[in-house]
């Protein structure tokens, strides 16, 4: 890919990711021999995508302009934002990662897990942080947000300033620190050419509701319960936790934590001042057994439904230290990423069958708020920045349009927003901003496990087609030599429901490749190659036009193997190792 800034002296703005999705945010600047990036985020995979882990951005751009890569900045540590960091790491070499404190503590602790905390220098930021990065000067201001340390970034360049809001809410009464407004609104006096601002609750009326709002509901949950009282929630929301905990306190009851992330989070925070609570009140699952159910507190994760963690478990009655019973009350004080419903209506379902009590958020009760600012206070951010153009950022590609709307009714004009892709670039030059012609490739890379180097889509197809469609087999003998079929071909199925109801079909896709490859001998010499592709065709065309369903077709060809002076010992010892002794097996 060509060099976005050779010979010009604009500024090139792109988002590698975080547009037209809510993940894996990865925003660039570039100008003269410098890039910097905001954020280096994740997507985790969902049942569209089996067996995927990670979805991470192309770093394709990055790793051909590696010398030119000076930092990377992070707003704030969710995973969405600091998630990618090891796997980038892993692709190129970025000398400062300038972090919040607790974002620091994450990312940290993320790359010792991966031994690679030598890669990188992590520094520390705050609100009086100043960096300068070759032309680029870099600083912040505090936010509030689901996660304490949140900060928005300011990035002075030649050409004009550019701000990016990171994820945000304008919480007036928040529990941790303030957003700083007033540094916010002073942006309008030097001017902010270009603000990047968040798009995930656009969709949301009006304000987002206090987080100090939940807690008055968390204290009805404890007042009321007369058993245990199990509560999922994001390991990250440090500031729920610690209000929990508080109540907790007041409440007497003792506290258990469950889950990996949970545990290291709520230590990391408690070791940095986040979280404040006497030590006696962390309890190991033995103390608890000596305890009543009206003195517990359990912490745990899972609260998306996901199938290994700790609350999935508890339902499950698979829990090595907790088991379900009728008296106790789970709490979730979350909300379902889009996607994940079906699960944890399976998990709440699962919960009730055991007699305990499910509280979720409702209108009825505050058990959850987002982290993310509602329509009112886009607007007021908007307001208080006054950006020249708006290029809105975290979100699906309508939450994006919103935004941009959103932007023009307050008066911007239609071509100062920018409703982009990943990949589409931005020239900023001398205070304006247009699209650029040039575009960079900004596609998905799947992860399966840590392996960097991605999985190809075609192996996504495979796992989607045997995960929808299942698998059909096809089991053909021949004889090469004499270029013949040893017997008729027969059909294994794994997965593929109408061979199972309909012995018919698998008779009719045996006969069916039966005759075709009798056909095909009969014309000439055939290669293994010719006699899978001629099995795939057929068969799966007929059993399409059969059934409608496309279930992944393996054609599984064994040759016969002349037994003969000359060969003898090595049909010997292949006949020890399979038990097939005439047959070389090649598959897929
Ligand atoms: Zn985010
Ligand atoms: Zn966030």
């Amino acid at each position: 890919m060509r060099d976005l800034v050779k010979n010009t002296t604009k500024t090139a703005v792109f988002a590698l990711g975080g547009l037209g999705e809510v993940g894996k945010n990865m925003y660039c600047i570039e100008h003269g021999g410098s890039i910097i990036i905001l954020d280096s985020g994740v997507m985790f995979g969902d049942e569209y995508l089996p067996g995927v882990d990670y979805i991470l951005p192309d770093y394709s751009y990055l790793i051909e302009h590696a010398d030119k890569v000076k930092a990377l900045f992070i707003t704030h540590g969710h995973e969405d934002h600091i998630g990618g960091i090891p796997f980038l790491l892993k692709s190129i070499n970025i000398p400062c990662i300038y972090a919040p404190k607790l974002a620091c503590a994450f990312i940290r602790n993320k790359l010792e897990e991966q031994k690679m905390e030598r890669r990188t220098k992590i520094i520390e930021i705050d609100d009086n942080s100043v960096i300068k990065e070759d032309v680029f000067v870099v600083s912040f201001f505090s936010t509030t947000h689901s996660i304490p340390d949140s900060f928005g970034i300011i990035v002075n360049t030649p050409n004009g300033n550019v701000v990016s809001t990171g994820d945000f809410k304008i919480d007036l009464t928040p529990v941790g620190k303030d957003i700083d407004l007033l540094k916010i609104t002073k942006l309008q006096e030097t001017g902010v050419t270009l603000l990047l601002s968040e798009s995930t609750n656009i969709e949301v009326k009006g304000h987002t509701l206090s987080e100090k709002a939940v807690i008055s509901s968390i204290h009805d949950v404890f007042r009321n319960a007369t058993g245990r009282i199990i509560i999922g929630t994001f390991s990250s929301n440090v500031h729920r936790i610690q209000q929990i905990i508080e109540a907790a306190v007041l409440f007497k009851r003792k506290i258990l934590v469950f889950g990996r992330s949970m545990e290291k989070n709520i230590q990391l925070s408690r070791q940095l001042g986040y979280i404040k609570c006497p030590d006696n009140y962390f309890i190991s699952p033995e103390m608890a057994n000596t305890l009543r159910p009206d003195e517990i507190l359990i912490f745990c994760t899972g609260t998306q439904g996901e199938s290994m963690a700790a609350l999935s478990r508890i339902a499950a009655n698979q829990h090595k230290h907790v088991k379900p019973m009728p008296g106790d009350v789970v709490v979730f004080s979350s909300s379902a990423i889009p996607g994940n419903t079906a699960n944890i209506n399976k998990l709440i379902n699962q919960l009730s069958r055991h007699g305990v009590t499910v509280l979720t958020n409702s209108v009825l009760s505050n058990l959850h708020t987002s982290g993310h600012a509602a329509r009112e206070e886009l607007k007021l951010m908007l307001k208080l920045i006054k950006p020249d153009y708006l290029m809105p950022i975290h979100g699906e590609y309508r939450m994006l349009r919103m935004h941009a709307e959103l932007a023009q009714e307050l008066g911007m004009k239609k071509d100062h927003t920018f409703v982009l892709a990943n990949g589409d670039v931005l020239y900023m030059d001398k205070g304006t901003v247009e699209l650029a012609d040039a575009r960079i490739q900004a596609d998905d890379v799947y992860v399966d496990g840590h392996d960097i180097n991605g999985i190809s889509t075609a192996v996504i197809k495979d796992r989607k087609l045997l995960s929808n469609d299942g698998l059909v087999a096809v089991l053909v003998s021949i004889d090469s030599k004499n270029n013949r079929l040893l017997t008729s071909p027969s059909v294994l199925s794994r997965g593929f429901i109408y061979i199972k109801e309909n012995g018919q079909l698998i008779r009719e896709i045996e006969k069916l490749a039966d005759q075709t490859l009798n056909e095909l001998f009969a014309k000439g010499k055939l290669t293994f190659l010719e006699i899978k592709n001629t099995i795939r065709n057929t068969v799966s065309t007929f059993i399409y036009r059969k059934t409608r369903r496309n279930p992944m077709v393996i054609p599984v060809i064994m040759n016969k193997v002349e037994y003969n002076a000359d060969n003898f010992s090595f049909v010997k010892k292949e006949t020890r190792r399979k038990k097939s002794s005439t047959a070389t097996v090649e598959e897929e």
